[in-house]
């Protein structure tokens, strides 16, 4: 007999999220790979260096520890939120209640998503910068809102430009998004614009919520500042963190949202209808993480630096025009004239067995710019600046 068919159709909320953009690439990557092409990855934004080993003994004796195989607390450990308060204020000088004002996440992606849930109401508005992380548009179409896109542009250094967006702020704004270092644009923000950004948000009655993943990604003795840090920032947002990028966990799914105490309990109302908590043997090798964040910092950014350097150094050498990042380890690269974004990626990935990724993948003012990941090793980013010398040969 047959079964009757019913038609298993996407919501409307699924409908919204924009196309794949990356989906020829992808295609071609692989097309390339199956015939058995060398190709270099510089499209994606994950750490290929190890989580350091201390940390992952710390997982291994914790998962042995049957106290930690049941349910973990909604609101974390309290030794974890303690050492992020002490992190908070040995690295930024900012004071964190651990009891109200930290909240711990499944990676910071997950409070980034489920924020929205908590702060607007169907045809409420957030306004979010673009380019930008996908996930903060569809966090905000997920909750039934409305996004209003802030350009960052070249002129204005990447930084949002405010002015611009108080002429024309929607009513039933309830919160923007905002993020430096910047990815995908890899600029950092100076402590000026954050305190400009407060006022806005005090004068609007706003809430901001800077996602701060890069913060420990820096360069040159350049230390990027917490939002937080900012006078009167407390009262009106809240901080997302991470330690996918400080210590290359992005895989452990480990976070946590800091700052306003009223925004963190919305928040975590919505996550206690939605998960159980962090498995405990995580949140207790990410105490031991804290403990040590200086010396994996500093290995980390040498490491990227170097990289950097050569390839920043090497394009700049062939005519392009790149400047170098302070932070993140991201290089936002501007197209050199011919090509759109799309063109330059898809030549690069034929001709030179190359993945970058199209500035607007990350939004329509990412049109113009590649972005190209220093997560390869020195000698691949050597070989990819090598194989665009070969390019511009021909
Ligand atoms: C990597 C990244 C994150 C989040 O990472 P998690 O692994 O979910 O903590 C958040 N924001 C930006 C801009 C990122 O690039």
């Amino acid at each position: 007999m047959k079964h009757p068919v019913i038609d298993i159709e996407p919501t409307e909320r699924l409908k919204k999220l924009p196309p794949y953009l990356f989906a020829e690439i992808d295609r071609v990557k692989r097309e390339l790979i199956a015939k058995g092409k060398d190709i270099i990855d510089l499209g994606v934004g994950d750490p290929d260096i190890p989580t350091p080993d201390f940390i992952i003994e710390v997982l291994a004796k914790a998962a042995k520890d049957s106290a930690n195989h049941r349910y973990a607390l909604d609101q974390g450990m309290p030794e974890f939120r303690k050492a992020i308060a002490e992190w908070y204020r040995r690295r930024f000088n900012v004071h964190l209640d651990p009891n109200k004002e930290i909240l711990p996440l499944i990676g910071s992606k997950e409070g980034i998503g489920h924020i929205p849930l908590a702060l607007i109401n169907p045809g409420d508005v957030a306004l979010v910068p673009d380019p930008g992380y996908p996930v903060y548009k569809s966090g905000v179409w997920f909750a039934g809102g409305e996004v209003s896109l802030m350009p960052l542009l070249q002129e204005n250094d990447f930084l949002v430009d405010l002015k611009a967006v108080e002429e024309d702020i929607p009513e039933r704004t309830k919160f923007m998004f905002l993020n430096y270092p910047n990815n995908p644009t890899a600029v950092c923000a100076p402590k000026d614009f954050f305190k400009k950004t407060v006022s806005f948000a005090h004068t609007h009655r706003i809430i901001i919520c800077h996602d701060a993943a890069y913060t420990e990604v820096c360069y040159d003795g350049y230390r990027p500042p917490s939002f937080l840090e900012t006078d009167g920032a407390k009262e009106i947002g809240v901080e997302f963190h991470s330690l996918s990028k400080t210590f290359n966990m992005t895989g452990w799914r480990v976070g946590f949202v800091c700052g306003n105490e009223k925004v963190i309990s919305l928040l975590a109302k919505v996550k206690s209808n939605l998960d159980s908590g962090i498995f405990q043997a995580i949140q207790l090798a990410a105490v031991e993480a804290f403990k040590h964040d200086e010396t994996v910092v500093k290995d980390n950014v040498a490491v990227y630096q170097r990289r950097r350097d050569i390839l920043v150094d090497g394009l700049n050498a062939l005519g392009w025009n790149v400047p170098k990042p302070k932070a993140t380890f991201y290089v936002w690269v501007p197209v050199p004239s011919g090509y759109t974004s799309q063109e330059l990626a898809s030549k690069l990935l034929k001709d030179g067995g190359l993945v970058v990724t199209p500035g607007n993948g990350f939004g329509a003012n990412g049109e113009g710019y590649i972005r190209m990941s220093l997560t390869v090793n020195e000698s691949r980013i050597k070989e990819a600046v090598a194989r665009i010398k070969k390019l511009h040969e021909h």
